[in-house]
This record gives C-alpha cells, sequence and structure tokens, in this order.
C-alpha cells in the first residue's frame, strides 16, 4: 500500500479553521455549494436583474423552486447549473438554505402568504395544513389576503368547503396571529440572510454555516490552546504542520502502522533508536533512552526542571509556560518544534535510507 495515501486527518478536519483544529484549507465542495447559494440569493431579491425574466420565464417563480421545494417533476429538463442549485440546502439536505432565510413582511406583494416562513417559525401552510387545502388562494401572496379600506388593512381568508369545528378553532387562533400584523405599502418585502448579523446574504457566511456542520472530531480545550500557540510561531510551514500532526497524535508511527495494519511483522513496530520498545509517539519523542537524554540537556541548557510526560499537548504548553513574557514562551514553543521535528528527521533518515 502506497503510504502517502493514508488519510491521518479526515478532510472535514483538515477543513476546519485553525482555531477548530484544522488546517483551514478551503473545502471545495462546500465552497462550490456556497456560491450556487449566491445565485438561489440573487434569484430571490435580485428582481431588476436582467436575466430575472429570463430565468423567470423558464423555471416559474423562484420562490416556489427555492423556499418551498415546488419543480421537482420539471428538474429532469432543467439544466446541470440549475438542477444543481435547485438541490442545494434543499429537503434532501435538511433544508437549510430556507432555514437561514426570514422573510420581512413589507407591502406583501412579494411573500406567499401560506407557504413562505414570515409569521412564526414555520409556514402557515404546516402550521395549520387543514385550513390550507381548504384555501381558495393557496398560492396568493400576502397582499392578496385583504383589502384596504380608508387606511384599514382586513384580512380576507377564502375557502373552497365549509370549515368543521376544528378548522373553525385554527382560524380563530390563526386571526388572533394575524391581527398583530398588516402589510405596509410604503416599504417592500425583504428577505433576510439570518448567518450574517446584518441580514445581508454572503458567501463567506454561507461557507461557514456549511463548515460548522461538516464539524468532524471536537478537541479537548487543551488542544485547541495549544494549537493556537502553535501557529503562532514563525517557523516553516512544513514544520508547523509537522507540529499540528504531532500535537493532533497523527504522525505516522511504527505503532500507528502496525494499529492500520500497513505493517504486519511484530518486530517491525520497534524503536529504531533503541530496538527495545514499541516506536509510539510518547517512546519516540520523550521516553526513549536516547531522545529523553537530548531533553535532559535542553532542560540543562535553558537552566530549568526536567518536564515530566503526561501528554503530548501538556509537554508542549508546560514548556513555552517555563519561560517569561510573551517573546520567551515563543522562543521556548520553537526550540520545542526544532528539537521534535529533528528528532522526527533523525528517524526517518535511519528508516529511510
Ligand atoms: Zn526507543
Amino acid at each position: 500500500m502506497d503510504r502517502s495515501k493514508i488519510c491521518w486527518v479526515s478532510w472535514d478536519n483538515i477543513c476546519q479553521p485553525k482555531d477548530k483544529g484544522g488546517l483551514d484549507i478551503k473545502n471545495l465542495e462546500s465552497f462550490n455549494d456556497s456560491l450556487l447559494c449566491k445565485w438561489k440569493w440573487r434569484c430571490l431579491n435580485d428582481l431588476s436583474a436582467s436575466w430575472f425574466n429570463l430565468l423567470h420565464f423558464r423555471y416559474g417563480s423562484f420562490a416556489a423552486n427555492f423556499l418551498y421545494g415546488e419543480g421537482r417533476e420539471s428538474l429532469k429538463h432543467a439544466s446541470i447549473w440549475w438542477r444543481d442549485m435547485w438541490k442545494t440546502g434543499g429537503a434532501e439536505e435538511g433544508g437549510w438554505f430556507v432555514n437561514n432565510i426570514s422573510s420581512i413582511l413589507g407591502d406583501g406583494n412579494n411573500i406567499a402568504f401560506w407557504k413562505e416562513q414570515w409569521l412564526g417559525m414555520e409556514p402557515l401552510c404546516e402550521l395549520y395544513p387543514s385550513l390550507f387545502q381548504k384555501s381558495t388562494h393557496k398560492d396568493a401572496c400576502i397582499s392578496n389576503m385583504g383589502i384596504w379600506n380608508n387606511n384599514m388593512w382586513s384580512w380576507k381568508l377564502n375557502w373552497m368547503e365549509a370549515l368543521d369545528d376544528a378548522d373553525i378553532e385554527s382560524l380563530n387562533e390563526l386571526h388572533q396571529l394575524l391581527e398583530q400584523v398588516r402589510p405596509n405599502i410604503a416599504s417592500s418585502d425583504r428577505r433576510r440572510w439570518s448567518s450574517n448579523s446584518d441580514g445581508s446574504f454572503s458567501v463567506r457566511s454561507t461557507y461557514m454555516v456549511l463548515q460548522d456542520k461538516r464539524v468532524g472530531t471536537t478537541l479537548d480545550t487543551n488542544t485547541v490552546t495549544a494549537l493556537k500557540r502553535l501557529w503562532k510561531n514563525n517557523v516553516p510551514s512544513k514544520v508547523s504542520v509537522f507540529g499540528w500532526r504531532l500535537l493532533l497524535e497523527k504522525l505516522p508511527t511504527r505503532e500507528a502502522l502496525f494499529c492500520k495494519g500497513i505493517i504486519t511483522n511484530n518486530h517491525e513496530r520497534s524503536c529504531v533508536f533503541c530496538f527495545k520498545e514499541v516506536e509510539d509517539i510518547q517512546h519516540i519523542f520523550f521516553t526513549c533512552c536516547i531522545t529523553s537524554q537530548i531533553w535532559q540537556k535542553i532542560f540543562v541548557w535553558l537552566g530549568t526542571n526536567v518536564i515530566p510526560f503526561e501528554d503530548v499537548t501538556s509537554h508542549f504548553t508546560l514548556f513555552g509556560e517555563l519561560a517569561k513574557g510573551n517573546h520567551s514562551k515563543q522562543i521556548r514553543h520553537i526550540i520545542w518544534l526544532a528539537t521534535t521535528w529533528s528528532i522526527w528527521r533523525t528517524r526517518n533518515n535511519i528508516i529511510f535510507r
């Protein structure tokens, strides 16, 4: 098996921001979905765009497609771009696109009374399904569900058949909700993208929503703190990435390779420095009779007490804590990285050369 192909840290974790233990590498799938969402958002809100009428003619109401999940039956004749856009954040993906939108009532000309979420936490068709079934105006926008009379707004709901007792009870409840709101002819309906504090849409906020959904392993606070310190050091990126793998304990030691079934011979698990013990991260870097002597010499050189090994992250953190002042702490962390990097390089030279 080709060792370079083994996934030591999952891709979802690698694409997380650095403060969450990742390398902040762009996840192209999430980024692509965010760009498609930008188009969805523009279709819903950019009513004066030159392409608006053309697309509207071809695919019908954008709100129906993207907010109420209609239009599935015509997908097979649609372009790949439209199909991808239609599916992104739709019902099959937990409806995260719609869930991030709230509709704000203005003149009521663009928000569908029954189907869009504008009053409360869910659309009225889901809150009152029986009333919705009996309504004569299932697709009507809010401004068509009432009339203005001398500046007074009255709601007018019409039914295809007689309402039963349960319906009348629901209708009373609905009227109580509606009494609190009315259209405002002086302003247009708006939509807010709730992931952005100012309500505007951005690819970045969408990408963050998607990355949050992809969170892999949650790291403990000690590791998160150690990683934050790691990234502050001005060392070559290959050393930082090595340090990141070491702190996450994701280096391909012989024991790790044995556990993954890549080496099967028992004696291949041994440490190449002492040939006495199994080579895992704790042994090769800290407790091996050879490497522990290196640390002893470093502690003598720095004039501090030896830090007993507990785990990798606390060794790294404590090593920095021995110094006073942020600059000295940073130098200590660089010494720590240089030491572990040299140990790993020497070990690799023995194995591969
Ligand atoms: Zn050893």
